[in-house]
């Protein structure tokens, strides 16, 4: 059955849906993928959450896992219909409101990084969000595409007025003096990044392993993917949302394929086992689940299916 178009869209106007109808049309018609991938808002019991969409940005396929041949790779791609010669990575941001607070989970890269990214203060206007309501910043880490927008264009901090909190052991590790000079050259950029950012924020405060921050949110440490990598669990009512950052990182190479190691894991072996424990939880306990950089608006829920993960995108009835 086909709608008339005049049909088709006063049924998106009057289903609210025009946020999420059209990313696999934009997907198909154009590599820059923004169409319209701007924000979507559901509730996890009483609590509202929206996602605003940082924009999005390409990296080379070698960076799917550090172990395969660039063949192999391709191969797995193709079978899942991806593009062969780059991998799409879309930045889920998520405003969280919990009574009279606005928590945003990272701050994406702002207009210094790669690919078409810095979209938070659009997408968040055009979520009706106004930025002076956010209270309170958590960072999953201190990666350029989740930090990295801490300084606007005119180097001013975002959210001058927010509490600001990440994990003390990711804090630790970026600001430790001198470690520009212990890292390979390759990765000193991310080191001064991560410096320049969070030497931004006026006040931050450090947690350690897991620590209630705001009725019904819950930060937990999930190291690997960097050193004091965070997620976030959040509770209403009886419902759930774990946030989990760069844990999980694409639904088609790291659900498709669990033994892939990102090149972006700082700790291979330590990300691997993190990975594997918030997909048991999430797989055994049900637990809906939004990734960062999962295909927008990133959130749904993980099935085990055998070896294999598959991703059940969040849908109308959300
Ligand atoms: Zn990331």
């Amino acid at each position: 059955m086909f709608l008339s178009r005049r049909k088709f869209l006063n049924y998106i106007n009057c289903t609210g849906l025009t946020a999420i109808s059209t990313p696999l049309f934009g997907s198909i018609q154009s590599n820059d993928n923004h169409h319209l991938l701007n924000y979507f808002k559901f509730s996890v019991g009483e609590i509202k959450i929206t996602i605003v969409s940082d924009g999005g940005f390409q990296l080379p396929i070698s960076s799917i896992d550090i172990n395969s041949s660039e063949e192999n790779l391709k191969k797995h791609l193709k079978h899942y219909h991806m593009q062969e010669d780059h991998i799409y990575m879309n930045t889920n941001l998520a405003v969280i409101e919990v009574e009279d607070k606005k928590l945003l989970i990272d701050v994406g890269s702002g207009s210094r990084f790669i690919g078409n990214t810095g979209k938070l203060f659009d997408n968040l206007s055009k979520a009706n969000i106004d930025p002076e309501s956010i209270t309170n910043v958590f960072l999953t880490h201190a990666h350029p595409d989740h930090i990295l927008g801490i300084r606007d264009d005119f180097d001013e901090t975002i959210f001058p007025d927010a509490e600001f909190m990440i994990s003390e052991k990711e804090y630790g590790w970026w600001t430790k003096k001198n470690r520009v000079n212990e890292v390979d050259e390759t990765f000193m950029q991310m080191v001064l990044w991560a410096q320049n950012s969070l030497n931004a924020i006026p006040e931050i405060s450090l947690f350690k392993n897991e620590k209630s921050i705001l009725p019904g949110v819950t930060v937990f440490e999930t190291s690997g993917h960097s050193p004091g990598h965070s997620s976030i669990l959040i509770e209403s009512k009886g419902s759930k949302l774990i946030i989990g950052g760069d844990v999980i990182r694409n639904t088609y190479t790291s659900l498709k394929n669990p033994d892939f190691i990102p090149d972006t894991d700082m700790d291979p072996v330590l990300a691997q086992k993190t990975r594997f424990n918030i997909l048991d939880l999430i797989t055994t306990e049900k637990i809906p689940y939004l990734g960062y950089h999962f295909p927008f608006p990133g959130v749904g829920y993980i099935i085990k299916n055998e070896k294999i993960y598959d991703f059940i995108p969040a849908s109308i009835r959300w």
